[in-house]
């Protein structure tokens, strides 16, 4: 902006300085008087004029005593056809010095042209600025080619981190201790012959630490960490992404030892020739230029490539081969010590109350991610400090699981009566059917304030982490997704879609019972439909069918059958515990949350069945 604003001011005063010198020029020095062309006949006639200078219709007349006068004629007519007219005497003319003065070949052109070159002159001015604009767009545009990778993390940074600040994670740790000590000491593996690897692929679920793995690896060898991610390669412009990763390689074995941290490679690195669109052969030359850099580094050079993804299964099989991604690194979801290894971590800075104890924190928190936790206790301070305490209670943190796994509560959310007791009813069914089925995990919680986008929910957490599940435990849980509708069938004779995320969440899981799992006697020990990788806007758009009609038929017969059977096994343990089910739907309406130890104490008071 300002440039523009400097370019315009100085065509201004440029304008003004032309203008000036212009005029100048023009100016005589001692301004004459007028004088009317009678007057000047009347001196001719008097012989007082010594001479007369014409410059085109202006007209300078000096008289005999250096009296200096002006005056304009007619332009058509020359000064002595005009005296002529006048009568006057030839004779006296011709003792009047006429001098015609023609102005400069120059400047008589200037004058014609100016009242066009000033708008030409304008608008040229006016192009050159826009251009030196454009050029300037121009410039950017040239710097899409540039990686834009930062090297985020300068040696000797203040805010590296180390493995320590990585909790859990044991085995990869381990693993990328050996990258750390190729990068430290690269002659103690070269002189033995040894390869030092180029790729290393972290593979692991979203939040499980990939990221901050990388970083630890970087600051425990103390070398420059050059960060960029997958889907910033690909972008609109064609060609953009091959000569980023060019750019970006070219960097880094300027600053080797150094890593390079390609994150979400799955954005570029899918199987080629799987996808829709656009951005597909801009992925495949991007994926392509990877490979080319990785094959291109010359022995000696120390640049490890370190690619993080939560879909290894659809990543190109050209990046797995030897000499590229071959160092391959899981991790897995953190299992209950590390997930109180975490909150330790994440703890540190945060004043914990006496009673808080981070392991039952992570009892609670079965299937969270390292981020989970993280944002879990981050939440749980924050909902400390509008409580006014100073330190983070139990509570705080109970309340925050649930608010990271749910969504948060929404008190405000007003129901009717009717709606609060279906709500009841609807979830008391759950927490029964889950509570009489053995296999089902135990229930935590039952609740009716609505959550996130759950009307109410029942929390059920797993005594221990689990890593499968037998069939006999997802028909049951089957039947416990189930129970909520059966109960608001049952006893208000009408179903109502907050029941339909159930139902839904149900027919999933009976048809991977099915499909996936072969869990079905009927269609037998097999899997069903191959998932193809279609990309289109980002979203899978088709599983190949590997399968005959009939078999899809008999499949959907079987999804069926699951959810009829699960259907009859809820309907049954609601019959038979009926009057249990009141009494939970009774102490719900009441105090609208129920702990574990309230809802199984109902059990032990509660009459045998009735109905
Ligand atoms: P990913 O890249 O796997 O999706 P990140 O590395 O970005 O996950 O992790 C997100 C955040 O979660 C980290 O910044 C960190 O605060 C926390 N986190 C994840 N795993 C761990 C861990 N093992 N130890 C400590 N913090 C972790
Ligand atoms: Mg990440
Ligand atoms: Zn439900």
């Amino acid at each position: 902006m300002r440039s523009i604003a400097k370019n315009i001011l100085l065509f201004f005063v440029l304008l003004f300085i032309l203008g000036a010198v212009f005029s100048l020029y023009n100016q005589p020095v001692v301004k004459p008087k007028a004088m009317s062309i009678g007057e000047l006949v009347q001196n001719i006639d008097e012989e007082k004029v010594k001479s007369i200078a014409i410059d085109s219709e202006k007209l300078e007349i000096t008289l005999a005593n250096d009296e200096k006068f002006t005056t304009v004629k007619e332009p058509e007519d020359s000064l002595t056809t005009i005296l002529k007219n006048y009568n006057v005497d030839p004779l006296k003319i011709r003792k009047v010095a006429i001098e015609v003065k023609t102005a400069p070949g120059w400047l008589m052109l200037i004058q014609a042209l100016l009242p066009f070159l000033i708008p030409f002159l304008i608008i040229l001015g006016f192009f050159w600025f826009m251009s030196r604009q454009v050029q300037g767009m121009n410039n950017r545009a040239m710097s899409f080619g540039q990686s834009g990778a930062k090297e985020a993390e300068p040696k000797g940074g203040k805010d590296r981190v180390a493995f320590k600040d990585v909790a859990g994670a044991k085995e990869a740790k381990e693993e990328l201790q050996e990258i750390v000590e190729f990068l430290k000491n690269p002659k103690k593996f070269t002189s033995l012959g040894a390869k030092i690897p180029k790729g290393v692929l972290l593979m692991g679920a979203p939040g499980t630490g990939k990221t901050l793995l990388a970083r630890a690896v970087a600051g425990e060898a103390d070398v420059p960490f050059f960060h960029i991610s997958g889907s910033e390669f690909v972008e609109m412009f064609v060609g953009v992404g091959a000569s980023r990763v060019r750019d970006l390689f070219r960097k880094a074995k300027k600053a080797a030892p150094c890593i390079i941290f390609i994150d979400e490679i799955d954005a570029v690195g899918r199987q080629r020739g799987a996808g829709l669109g656009g951005s597909h052969d801009e992925r495949e030359q991007t994926l392509n230029q990877i490979l080319v850099e990785m094959d291109g580094f010359e022995v000696g050079v120390n640049v490890i490539v370190m690619a993080a993804t939560n879909r290894p299964d659809v990543l190109d099989p050209a990046l797995l081969r030897p000499g590229r991604f071959d160092r391959r690194v899981v991790i897995d979801e953190p299992d209950i010590a590390d997930r109180e290894a975490i909150l330790k971590v994440h703890a540190k800075n945060k004043p914990l109350a006496e009673e808080v104890d981070l392991r039952k924190v992570a009892e609670r928190t079965p299937g969270f991610s390292g981020a989970d936790l993280a944002n879990l206790l981050n939440e749980a301070a924050i909902l400390t400090a509008r409580r006014n305490k100073k330190k983070i209670g139990f509570e705080e943190c109970v309340e925050s699981i649930e608010k990271v796994m749910l969504g948060p509560e929404r008190r405000s959310h007003v129901i009717s009566d009717k709606e609060k007791k279906i709500t009841a009813y609807h979830e008391a069914g759950h927490a029964l059917v889950a509570h009489e089925l053995p296999h089902t995990d135990p229930v935590h919680k039952i609740s009716i304030i609505a959550r996130g986008r759950a009307g109410g929910y029942t929390l059920k957490l797993p005594i221990e982490d689990k890593h499968y599940h037998s069939k006999t435990e997802l028909v049951e849980n089957l039947a416990v997704m189930l129970a909520g509708q059966v109960v608001e069938k049952e006893v208000f004779g009408d179903i109502t879609t907050g029941a339909s995320n159930d139902l839904m969440q149900a027919t999933k899981l009976a048809r991977k019972l099915v499909t996936q799992y072969g869990m079905s006697d009927v269609v037998g020990p097999r899997t069903f439909g191959d998932k193809e990788e279609m990309i289109f806007l980002g979203r899978e758009i088709r599983e190949h069918r590997d399968y005959s009609e009939k078999a899809a038929e008999a499949i959907d017969q079987e999804v069926s059958k699951f959810l009829k059977k699960a259907y009859t096994t809820a309907k049954d343990i609601i019959k038979d515990k009926y009057s249990v089910l009141e009494e939970i739907v009774k102490k719900l309406m009441e105090k609208e949350t129920l702990e574990k130890e309230e809802f199984e104490a109902i059990f032990k008071t509660a009459k045998p069945a009735t109905t």
